[in-house]
């Protein structure tokens, strides 16, 4: 099966014979100076295209299709954006192709003249049903610098896209860049499980309104419990209580509403990942830092923003709870975990130094943001641990996110042609 993406590529990266080309409607002889800038947007798909019949030289667009019927089935001899179309490039010709004035187009023909092992390669990739992914077989043999290369575009990929979400929610906390963080960083709190609620606390208490209280720490829990919706009811321990008449207070003076508790996930979260874990944990950093973003922008040395996240502690109540009135017979400090910490420069951190970096346009915090990444281990997940078995393996946190991007971004929906390591596996003779 031959697809118009397929064509694309072939055509992108002139993998088909050259010899004596010629159009096929008028017979004439061309040549392809130029191949053009791929258009991922409405329009020809490729601009700033330039070719060379035997009588003149000609700069335009180039539209592609795998029949030139499809032209007139796509309706682009009615459209005036495909009238600067100077070749159209399809895989079997079977009707002339006309611009909306009524004038030819002339017409490449690929048949027989893609190399056959770009065609069958590409079919091994696009067609294998597979378990994991579809190159598993070629992946293993493919140079150690070509894939460094690739992981390399695809770290800054998955930033980019998720710079997105960064600048909808800069956009919702009018430009603070403070508050946008702390919501992020509340979220990753969350992990996977209580991300969203950790969201919805960070947003339904306002950094300016924790600041007010940062020398009084139960009433920093007492704000971050009670809103969490943690202290209504009735309770065993003194320090419950004690939390619940702060929070009573407060509620009353700031008009807040808490959340349902029902939000809140136990369910198959180790107990040091619990909720109440997290928030005792988001309670202490509140109150430990001010101007937590600022500190980071500023921090220099990116040994020094682990440690800013090492020296979490939850207060004395939690060191024998994992949750309200039900005590345990060990103490701990409740820190925050080592792959905890990673997750969250990994994910929000060095995320932000991208996002700050490229709002200010400054390198120096891009660079930061993957020096970080650098520093940091590689993750240990499902998808890691697959690719690692076929003898990709990388120990930084920029490698694992890269690999994550190459999976979910590219394996999963089969986007080999697009893929650099595709390129390489399908170009190869
Ligand atoms: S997208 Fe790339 S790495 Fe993934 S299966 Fe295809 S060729 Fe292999």
């Amino acid at each position: 099966m031959i697809s118009e993406d397929f064509l694309h590529y072939v055509w992108q990266f002139g993998l088909f014979n050259r010899t004596y080309l010629s159009t096929i409607n008028s017979r004439d002889v061309l040549q392809i100076l130029v191949v053009g800038v791929p258009n991922r947007d409405a329009g020809p798909d490729f601009y700033h295209a330039k070719i060379k019949t035997s009588h003149e030289i000609l700069a335009g667009n180039i539209e592609i299709h795998v029949r030139s019927s499809d032209w007139q089935k796509h309706k682009h001899h009615l459209d005036a954006a495909y009238d600067n179309v100077v070749l159209h490039v399809v895989y079997e010709y079977d009707k002339p192709t006309l611009r909306s004035d009524g004038t030819i187009v002339p017409v490449l023909e690929l048949k027989n003249r893609i190399f056959p092992h770009v065609i069958e390669k590409s079919n091994y990739l696009l067609q294998k049903k597979t378990t994991w992914i579809p190159c598993e077989q070629q992946i293993g043999s493919i140079n150690k610098i070509s894939i460094d290369g690739w992981l390399s575009r695809l770290l800054v990929e998955r930033l980019e896209h998720k710079l997105a979400n960064i600048n909808e929610c800069l956009t919702e906390q009018k430009g603070s860049w403070d508050d946008t963080f702390y919501i992020f960083l509340a979220r990753n709190f969350g992990f996977k499980i209580n991300g969203l609620p950790f969201e919805m606390l960070a947003k339904s208490l306002s950094q300016v309104l924790l600041a007010k209280h940062k020398q009084t720490p139960l009433q920093i829990e007492a704000l971050i419990f009670g809103q969490a919706g943690f202290l209504e009811g009735t309770f065993k321990d003194e320090y419950h209580h004690l939390l619940q008449q702060e929070y009573q207070f407060l509620q009353q003076k700031y008009e807040l509403k808490p959340l349902n508790i029902s939000i809140w996930k136990f369910m198959r979260t180790r107990p040091q990942n619990f909720p109440t874990i997290r928030l005792a944990q988001f309670a202490t950093l509140v109150n430990q830092s001010n101007h937590l973003f600022s500190k980071i922008i500023s921090t220099e040395n990116v040994q020094e923003i682990r440690k800013l996240f090492t020296k979490i502690k939850s207060t004395h109540y939690w060191q024998n709870h994992y949750r309200f009135d039900s005590d345990t017979p060990t103490f701990s400090n409740k820190t925050l975990g080592k792959n905890a910490i990673d997750n969250i420069l990994i994910n929000t951190i060095a995320l932000f130094l991208f996002a700050y970096g490229k709002h200010m346009g400054s390198e120096i915090y891009m660079d930061r943001a993957i020096e970080l990444l650098e520093n940091i281990p590689a993750e240990k997940n499902a998808i890691i641990t697959q690719f690692n078995a076929l003898g990709i393996k990388y120990h930084s946190a920029f490698y694992s996110q890269a690999l994550l991007q190459l999976k979910n971004n590219y394996c999963d929906p089969k986007k080999c042609l697009t893929c650099g390591i595709g390129s390489i596996i399908i170009q190869k003779k």
